[in-house]
This record gives structure tokens, C-alpha cells and sequence, in this order.
């Protein structure tokens, strides 16, 4: 038996647009890329999109845009994937952590205030596990203090906060689409805004500094390459119209593992707030503070049952210790949370029988790291 952690979702669908693509004249920098963003600003209702080639690139295209550099402060979770406070660290900016609410594990809005300094420049929320982060508090503190927002949607496609779409807060937002999100390009993401100076600059930026009506070899501005090409954005197309399908059936699964999980001792489900409609990007569990998980996981490793850590907080990757003197204690709801959860295997093509398997293994290895 082997249950892999994520597998993507690919289909006949999928496969006829990229060969599509292979016959035309266009690799990269055309029309699929253009359908792409339009339909990915649709979705979370922005004016603009400009498609990169990962969700790093996307975030470092705001903090930039946002003219976010050194010196400056930024307000986010060190529960979430390393990426969301490393793209400060590309501008010599500083994350600055407030710790999680125990419950949605998502930053706790209660702790922002507390945070702000003459040096802070933003906010940066993560809707953890697809389930987003408690955007109105926290929309009305930027507003008051004259904070930039920066979304990280990346893993909350599709995903509602009291009726409205990830990545339609702040002043710009981000999805991503590495093969374990919901939807896949491949490596890819996306960077949405409804303004037009933001769009302008993440869209030159992403094209090596390039101006609108210039020339191939006028470059306006210190940019990158963090293009995505042609053969990705279909991919994208064709994942985006079978979005709704893959969301519920993904919904379907966590569904199931709920059910099952509910009877086992010492497990805890995700908890979702009734003001958010998730989207699936994982499937979390949290184990009662007796039991070993790194035994527990290792031993479903051994059966062939695939789980990780979700997340190791970011503050104690050790990175982080070293360069900014973060300890064990510092955010101690993370902490408790990083040390108790476990991710299961989790994908829009996981098997009932798959399901039942890996709530077995998970009994049995409990047991057994008892
Ligand atoms: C996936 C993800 C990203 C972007 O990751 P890439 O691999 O660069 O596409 C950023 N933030 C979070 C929270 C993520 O889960």
C-alpha cells in the first residue's frame, strides 16, 4: 500500500490544451495567458491578474509594488508556508509574527494592534489550510492605521469570508498553483488587484522591468523573469473550469474523514468558523497532547501512508532562529498547534477506500505510539 500525501487532478481535458498550445506559434507571453488572468480576476471579482510562474513570485511582486523595503515592518502569521514571510526578507523588509487563534489557526486579529509601530507598512494575512483569515477586523485596522494588505489567498482558491471571494481583499492578492493545490499549472500563481498602478507595475516587474508601448530591450525598472508561459496558463484553463467539481469533491473527502476521525480518541478535526465557506487545500488533523505525533507519523510512514507536519512554524525554522533571535516561547499557540498537527493525505482523487485505509492506519499507529 502507498497513499501519497497530494496527488494532482489531471485529466484528457487537461491534456488536449496543452498540446493545443504545442501547435501554435505562441509559447509564451500569449493568448492563453491573457484568458487566464482575465478568468482568474473574474473569479475572486478583481479588475486585474497578472500570471506568474509561482505564488513567491507573486507575493514579491506586491511587497515590491507596494514599495515595501528596508527597514519596513510587515504583520504576519509564522503559522503558514515559509514563502509568506520570506518575500519580506527579499525586500530587507521585517516579518513581524502575532500569534494564531487556536481554533481557525489563522492569525488572531485581536493580537494586530499590539504589533504596529511607526516602521509598520502592512499586513499580511494567510488563509491556512483554505480557510480564510478573519479579514474584517483586520481590513479595519489597516484602514485606520494606513496599512497596505497584501492577500496571501494561495491556498484558498475559490474559498468565501462572510459572502466574499479569497483574493478580493487588500490591495492586492495572490493564489498559487504548485501540483498539491487545488488547481494546478505546474509551478504557477497568480497576482490580482483593482489597482491599475499595481497591476502596471507587478505586470512590468514580472517581464524583466519592461514598459508598456516599449521595445524588447527597454526595460524601465529592476525586474525579473517570473513570466508564465503558455503550456502552464492552459493547464490552468482547463483546471479552472472543472474548479466547482474538483472544490466539491475535495469537500466530499473532508467530509468523509470527519465522519470517520469523529470516533477516534485523541483526535481533533479541523474546527471551521460558520463566516467562511472553505476551500480544501489540505486535511489537517490535530492529536491530544499525550500522544507522540512524529511516532505516529512515522509509523504510517512505514505502513505507507503518507502525513507531514503542516505547518513547522516559521519562526522556528532555523533560518529564522539565526538571523533573528526567535526561540521556543515566542508564539506559544503556534507552537502548541505545530506541535500537535498532522496532514493527511488529502487530493480530489483519494479513494473512499483510501480514506478508509488511512483513518485505519491512523487508529492502529495511535495505538501503537501509546
Ligand atoms: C503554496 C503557497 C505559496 C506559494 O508557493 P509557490 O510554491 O511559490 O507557488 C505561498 N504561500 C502559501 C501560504 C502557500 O501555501
Amino acid at each position: 500500500m502507498f497513499i501519497p500525501l497530494s496527488s494532482p487532478d489531471i485529466t484528457e481535458k487537461e491534456i488536449e490544451a496543452i498540446l493545443e498550445v504545442l501547435e501554435s506559434p505562441n509559447l509564451a507571453l500569449g493568448p492563453k495567458m491573457e484568458q487566464f488572468e482575465r478568468q482568474m480576476a473574474a473569479l475572486a471579482g478583481r479588475r486585474f491578474g497578472i500570471a506568474v510562474n509561482s505564488g513567491t513570485s507573486g507575493l514579491h511582486l506586491l511587497v515590491r509594488a507596494l514599495e515595501i523595503g528596508e527597514g519596513d515592518e510587515v504583520i504576519t502569521t509564522p503559522f503558514s508556508f515559509i514563502a509568506s514571510a520570506n518575500c519580506m526578507l527579499f525586500e530587507r523588509a521585517r516579518p513581524v509574527f502575532v500569534d494564531i487563534d487556536p481554533d481557525t489557526l489563522n492569525m488572531d486579529p485581536a493580537l494586530i494592534e499590539a504589533a504596529v509601530t511607526p516602521r509598520t507598512k502592512g499586513i499580511l494575512p494567510v488563509h491556512a489550510f483554505g480557510q480564510p483569515a478573519a479579514m474584517a477586523p483586520l481590513m479595519e485596522i489597516a484602514e485606520r492605521r494606513g496599512l497596505k494588505v497584501i492577500e496571501d489567498a494561495c491556498e484558498a482558491i475559490g474559498a468565501h469570508y462572510r459572502g466574499r471571494p479569497a483574493g478580493s481583499f487588500g490591495d492586492g492578492s495572490v493564489f498559487a498553483f504548485y501540483p498539491n493545490k487545488q488547481i494546478t499549472t505546474g509551478e504557477g500563481g497568480v497576482v490580482l488587484t483593482d489597482d491599475e498602478r499595481i497591476a502596471f507595475l507587478c505586470r512590468s516587474m514580472r517581464n524583466q522591468g519592461r514598459g508598456e508601448g516599449g521595445g524588447w530591450l527597454d526595460h524601465e525598472r529592476l525586474g525579473f523573469n517570473y513570466r508564465l508561459d503558455e503550456l502552464s496558463c492552459a493547464l490552468g484553463l482547463a483546471q479552472l473550469q472543472r474548479l466547482p467539481e474538483i472544490l466539491a469533491r475535495r469537500a466530499a473527502v473532508a467530509e468523509k474523514y470527519n465522519r470517520l476521525l469523529a470516533e477516534i480518541p485523541g483526535v481533533t478535526i479541523p474546527y471551521i468558523s460558520p463566516e467562511v465557506k472553505m476551500s480544501w487545500f489540505v486535511y489537517v488533523i490535530r492529536l491530544a497532547q499525550g500522544i507522540d505525533r512524529d511516532r505516529v507519523m512515522e509509523l504510517m510512514q512505514e505502513r505507507g501512508v503518507q502525513c507531514r507536519p503542516y505547518f513547522t512554524p516559521i519562526h522556528l525554522q532555523p533560518f529564522y532562529q539565526k538571523q533573528f533571535g526567535f526561540n521556543e516561547g515566542d508564539f506559544p499557540v503556534t507552537e502548541a498547534v505545530g506541535r500537535a498537527v498532522l496532514a493527511l493525505p488529502f487530493s480530489t482523487v483519494l479513494q473512499e477506500e483510501q480514506i478508509v485505509s488511512v483513518v485505519d492506519c491512523l487508529r492502529e499507529s495511535i495505538e501503537e505510539a501509546r
